[in-house]
């Protein structure tokens, strides 16, 4: 493993000595096939380690069994206390775990110091509803008192991908352990370090070993083993929307529900009437913060066809300036793209919308992958809604420009499309603001605003961005299941046949 990488896990973990899973409470070696990771800075060796395998994925979930046990006949706000304790480890960690972000993902150290501090908020915010989610009394037309209540589902296996990996962590981790539950984390194989470090500090702050256990590996092999095994009761997926075909197939065959966060690609419109200068800044953090691979990117876009020249020139002025560089350097706002591959599919994208007839502005002027992964922000003008970079997910910084008529143009191109996860409007208009926000078909819409969420309001999508919440209130659902209790309360009570017997109660 590359020195600096290293030198800032050992900051967290003194005896860190290999990558391996963290199963109840220790690091186990991988037992399948090397896995070499490139530094996307210059494609140099970042680190390597074996894939988990299946007795190691196994044995994960296994241990989740038994830290459920635990977990989930603890008060509820016991629970919480620890759950607030872990918030406290992360702060505590803060500037570790956003070195060894950085030096994987390759985002820039302010975005990951950033969204570290938000993991550590995921972990206070469901500290705060482990005793707060309470089922109901049913009025029931039998003498029978019925309530419900919310049980925790057990096991869940949680698959995440490489963009946003500690954030994602957290994201799926705290609202699932808040209800009870106990998890089984795959983190992309990409980026495993900050996940694993997080269940380590979990351990640290309280938890029960085996509560968070996080594996070391690749989907296809170590996921999969993982998914199809018994004590594994619910399946959530962040990736892909080709992945994630492939985990709801395979959780149908298991009969086990599962939740998809895929990809998007989302219609940021602009009218005329906006506040230009504003929606200008908002379109480029959008699509290039993160170097564009974030899932709810505004890479399409739409621009009033009256301002469409003068707004996309000033976009374009915009990107220009961004400072795109060593993602170690504070004042760096844009790193290299991930991977080889990522970089490779990018620059294909990119000769292909030249090849339909966009213009490329901006466009990447860096080397081949060896000098590093890195992308210039690129706009493309004159796209239309049919072109390939208007419909499939670039995840880079390139965002497709498409000029639009009016407001219902704008609607019915931002519709037209096989994703649902997120977009905005940029106007004045008060009443065309509520009328877009209500129309545009996606999970999450901000109206003169972009990219802003929170573990406290629910976030999904629909169509090919997936299915499920996961934050808010919503994901408590999810994490819980509802029971119906009756209780005969009645001194004589009628024979019990067939459903909505014990006539007795009635009317009485
Ligand atoms: P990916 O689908 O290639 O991989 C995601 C995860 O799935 C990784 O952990 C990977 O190891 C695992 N995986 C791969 N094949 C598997 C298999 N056959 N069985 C089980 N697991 C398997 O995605 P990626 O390239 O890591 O991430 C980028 C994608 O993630 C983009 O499409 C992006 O939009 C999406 N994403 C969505 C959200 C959201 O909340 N909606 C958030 C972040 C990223």
């Amino acid at each position: 493993m590359r020195q600096a990488l290293l030198s800032a896990v050992r900051e967290i973990a003194p005896d860190f000595s290999f990558i391996g899973s963290y199963v109840a409470g220790s690091f186990v070696a991988g037992q399948a096939d090397e896995i070499e990771i490139e530094n996307p800075v210059d494609g140099t060796l970042n680190f390597s380690f074996a894939d988990a395998g299946e007795t190691v994925a196994h044995q994960a979930v296994e241990a989740a069994e038994k830290g459920f046990a635990e977990w989930s006949s603890m008060a509820n706000a016991a629970r919480g206390r620890i759950m607030y304790a872990v918030g406290a480890e992360i702060r505590a960690n803060l500037e570790p775990l956003a070195q060894i972000e950085m030096l994987t993902s390759g985002k820039p150290i302010r975005d990951c110091r950033g969204e570290v501090t938000k993991v550590a908020e995921m972990f206070e915010y469901y500290a705060g509803w482990t005793d707060k989610l309470f089922g109901e009394v049913i009025p029931v037309p039998t003498s029978h008192l019925n309530y419900t209540r919310r049980d925790p589902v057990g096991v869940v296996f949680q698959i995440t991908p490489w963009n946003a990996p500690i954030f994602t962590a957290g994201w799926q981790i705290a609202p699932a352990i808040s209800m009870g539950n106990a998890v089984v984390l795959k983190p992309s194989e990409r980026t495993p370090l900050t996940s694993l470090l997080l269940a380590l500090l979990c351990e640290r702050a309280g938890l029960p070993r085996g509560v968070v256990n996080v594996l070391a590996g690749l989907g296809e092999t170590t996921g999969q083993s993982a998914l199809a095994h018994p004590l594994v009761r619910k399946v959530v997926f962040v990736g892909s929307p080709v992945v994630g075909e492939h985990i709801a197939v395979a959780s149908a065959r298991h009969l086990k529900p599962c939740v998809l966060e895929l990809g998007g690609k989302s219609a940021n419109i602009v009218f005329e009437d906006a506040d230009l200068d504003r929606a200008a800044i908002g379109a480029q953090a959008a699509i290039f913060s993160g170097a564009g691979q974030s899932c709810v990117a505004g890479s399409r876009l739409l621009v009033q066809e009256s301002i469409y020249d003068a707004f996309i020139e000033k976009v374009t002025q915009g990107a220009s300036q961004i400072v795109l560089g060593d993602p170690a350097d504070p004042a760096t706002e844009v790193g290299p793209v991930n991977s080889r591959n990522q970089y490779r599919k990018i620059n294909g994208m990119l000769l292909d919308a030249s090849d339909e007839g966009g213009v490329l502005l901006s466009q990447s002027k860096t080397g081949p992958g060896d000098s590093g992964f890195f992308i210039e922000p690129t706009v493309v003008r004159d796209v239309s809604n049919t072109m390939k970079i208007a419909r499939e997910e670039v995840f880079g910084p390139v965002v497709a420009a498409i000029p639009f008529k009016d407001e219902a143009d704008a609607i019915a191109i931002a519709n037209d499309t096989e994703f649902g996860l997120a977009g905005a409007v940029w106007t004045r208009d008060v009443g065309r603001a509520h009328r877009v926000a209500a129309r545009v078909r996606a999970g999450t819409f901000w109206v003169n605003s972009y990219k802003t969420i929170n573990v406290a309001t629910p976030f999904g999508g629909s169509q090919k961005s997936g299915y499920g919440r996961s934050s808010g209130i919503d994901v408590l659902r999810e994490y819980t299941e509802v029971k119906s209790v009756w209780v005969e309360t009645a001194e004589t009570p009628a024979a019990p046949f067939g459903y909505g017997s014990n006539q007795a109660g009635v009317g009485a």
